[in-house]
């Protein structure tokens, strides 16, 4: 472990996002005959032996930047090994999207690194019951990592085109307990409130009191905070009651959080 730890820490500080998993309870029921066509739009048709050897890089993936850089949690490493990344990045990333990087997704945005979705996902400690607030969609990988985990699962993203493509990649591929909102997540979503877990994916310059507020008695969320391109600090936030403890979970890059709808 303390060989990978610089290795971590560089893929804290340019990473992005993270998560766990149940894997027979929620994870997406079988894509019925009728959507095993993928719409040219949201990803590409994939021949078997594309999807075996993209079977095989997703494994490779897990081992050495999942587990390799010290993720533990069984839920979050099986999710990781389940969802099809190759599906959510653009096509001209295919080639990339087993490496442990994150990648432009257009909009100026990007689909966050794996083993930041896997370390973060991990900090939420996450149970099968659990109703799970997602800011910051983007490709709607993050969401389908804690849709193989809980029971339900609620996204804002404040780009249009992203939140739509997303919301129906995330329906062809069977995640039927994810809900897709465009809007400003700052408010957070106040009438599916409160959250077992948040995940913040895009970073503001403080915590948003509504995403405080949101959280359930118990309920933890993470979240980088810091200034735009300067440097962020990933927090882990839990209630307990009215109370609210904090833990720094190192240095992180994300986009930042904005306010404007797109
Ligand atoms: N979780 C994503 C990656 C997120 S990148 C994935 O798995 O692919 C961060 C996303 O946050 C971007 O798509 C950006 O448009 C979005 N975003 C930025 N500010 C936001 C806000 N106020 N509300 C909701 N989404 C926001």
């Amino acid at each position: 472990m303390r060989r990978w730890l610089p290795l971590a820490l560089l893929a804290l500080v340019t990473g992005m996002t993270a998560c766990r998993v149940s894997p027979a309870a929620y994870g997406p029921s079988p894509v019925p005959p009728a959507t095993a066509t993928p719409t040219p739009m949201l990803f590409p048709t994939f021949s078997p032996e594309e999807e075996e050897r993209f079977a095989a890089q997703r494994l490779h993936l897990v081992e050495r930047g999942i587990i390799g850089l010290g993720i533990e949690d069984p839920v979050v490493i099986e999710a990781m090994k389940r969802v099809p990344r190759h599906r959510f990045v653009p096509p001209s990333y295919v080639g990339h999207a087993y490496v442990n990087d994150p990648l432009p997704i257009g909009f100026g945005q990007s689909i966050s690194q794996p083993y930041i979705v896997a370390r973060m996902t991990e900090a939420l400690r996450l149970k099968p019951g659990d109703r799970v607030l997602e800011i910051g969609t983007g490709s709607g990988y993050q969401a389908a990592i804690l849709a193989e985990i809980v029971r339900e699962v609620y996204t804002i993203e404040i780009v249009r085109p992203l939140a739509e493509t997303a919301s129906a990649r995330l329906a062809a591929l069977g995640y039927h307990n994810v809900e897709v909102r465009h809007g400003d997540g700052y408010f957070g979503w106040e009438e599916k409130a409160p959250f077992d877990a948040i995940i913040v994916t895009c970073a503001p310059d403080h915590i948003p009191p509504p995403l405080r507020s949101q959280l359930a008695d118990g309920g933890r969320m993470v979240i980088p905070v810091g200034p735009p391109g300067g440097y962020q600090e990933l927090w882990l936030v839990e209630r307990h009651g009215d109370q609210f403890t904090t833990e720094s979970l190192g240095g992180v890059v994300f986009v930042p959080l904005t306010r404007e709808l797109r």
